[in-house]
């Protein structure tokens, strides 16, 4: 089979690596969609001498049909169409049975340790399979299992009821899903996005304002948006210290935040929090059993996911695709096959 490797300093290579063979309880899936994440380009960017001898396949978003079956797999059948979830964990600790298969103590994140999604064929766990039903794509299925569960675990935490207002900082695929989901439970959505191109594409998914924070203070109008009050709650996506401040100044009394885009920064003071009685919450990909209240959404609420994507790729232009999306000015990319 086909699968990239990064070779540090942005290059990214087609290799030929041995076909993967499912043992007991697992699964080859043949890939028909993969998504290219933000966190893929962290790895993607790194040089040449932290990627030396780092040959693992990048990539967490695999969809496509089931292929092989090792023993003992009952859940699947050869032909099946399936989102694959994004973490391999034992199956039987306390962590795997709540679902949370990202905090099992022998945890595997595809891309990081073991090869990912960007390849032709891809090895998991019989019990990672999640069922993708014929009236959604393998874009779909491949968005699910990082990029739009990542935005639906926030948007459970944040829960905005009764046309809450939502401000979401950085509409990259993430904070796009976030607004997709959040207009879907039935919220006005604030995107707030540097990118023009950004801004429009979140206008096109429904958002009802966007604001560019280069152009003034976000926080500032974000309170203009809401009578003086602040926003209900918040859904940080962009990493940037201004964001994880707007993400909180933003806020009405008692309102509540969900961070998901990484600042190591000690941005934040105490004293943004206190006063104002605010609920922060961090959130990590989703629990496996999460997929199908999601999965429920998208088809009850017709989520028009898959008009995030404004690039789709072959895997053999993978240094074109991965180019192309560090450039930040895309919406969704995929590789997909045919
Ligand atoms: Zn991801
Ligand atoms: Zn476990």
């Amino acid at each position: 089979m086909r699968g990239v490797v990064f070779l540090g300093d942005r290059r990214a290579e087609v290799r030929e690596f041995p076909d993967p063979q499912p043992g007991w309880g697992e699964v080859v899936v043949r890939l028909k969609a993969g998504g290219l994440c933000g966190s893929d380009l962290h790895r993607y960017r790194q040089d040449a001498a932290q990627r030396a001898g780092n040959i693992i396949i990048p990539g967490h978003e695999p969809s496509g049909l089931v292929e092989s079956l090792g023993g003992g797999v009952a859940n699947v059948r050869v032909g099946d169409r399936v989102s694959v979830y994004h973490y391999r964990g034992c199956g039987y600790c306390k962590e795997c049975l709540g679902g949370n298969l990202m905090w099992c103590a022998e945890s595997r994140g595809y891309g990081v340790p073991i090869h990912g999604s960007n390849a032709d064929l891809i090895l998991t766990d019989a019990r990672n399979c999640l069922p993708l039903p014929t009236e959604l794509s393998f874009a779909h299925g491949a968005m699910m299992a990082c990029n739009a569960g990542t935005a639906f675990s926030s948007m459970q935490k944040l829960h905005p009821v009764g046309g809450e207002t939502v401000a979401i900082f950085g509409q990259g695929p993430v904070g796009l899903a976030g607004t997709l989901f959040a207009k879907a439970m039935g919220a006005r959505v604030v995107g707030v996005e540097p990118l023009a191109g950004r801004r429009a594409l979140a206008h096109s998914l429904g958002a009802d304002e966007t604001i560019d924070p280069n152009a003034g203070d976000p926080v500032k109008a974000i309170h203009e948006l809401t009578r003086g009050e602040g926003a209900a709650c918040s859904f940080e996506t962009s990493g940037s210290g201004s964001g994880v401040n707007g993400a909180v100044d933003c806020l009405r009394l008692g309102g509540r935040a969900v961070f998901v885009g990484k600042h190591e920064d000690k941005a934040l003071a105490p004293s943004q929090i206190i006063g104002r009685q605010l609920t922060l919450m961090g959130s990590f990909v989703l629990p496996i059993h999460m997929y199908y209240e999601m999965l429920r959404l998208i088809l009850e609420r017709r989520v028009p996911l898959e008009a995030m994507v404004t690039h789709r790729f072959p895997l053999e232009k993978a240094q074109e695709a991965f180019a192309l999306f560090d450039s930040g000015k895309t919406g969704k990319v995929i590789f997909e096959w045919a």
